[in-house]
């Protein structure tokens, strides 16, 4: 699962096949988006769970993104 902001739903799917979109309910949801660190909107999501270690990939591959276009 990948949690993401508003602004950040269309990029949170590049990252997923066939996902699916749960924007998030509990008031006091405490979730980051995975992009900008804002509190997170939805949730993206297989009906199977994504392996931690995969969450960490994309983390990075979203770091070295962003670092190398500043
Ligand atoms: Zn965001």
């Amino acid at each position: 699962m990948l949690l993401v902001c508003k602004a950040h739903i269309k990029q949170g799917l590049q990252y997923l096949n066939t996902p699916h979109i749960v924007p998030i309910k509990e008031e006091n949801f405490k979730g980051c988006c995975v992009f900008c660190q804002q509190i997170a909107e939805y949730k993206l999501f297989y009906s199977i769970p994504i392996p931690k270690s995969h969450r960490l990939k994309v983390q990075e591959m979203i770091q070295r993104i962003v670092s190398c276009s500043h």
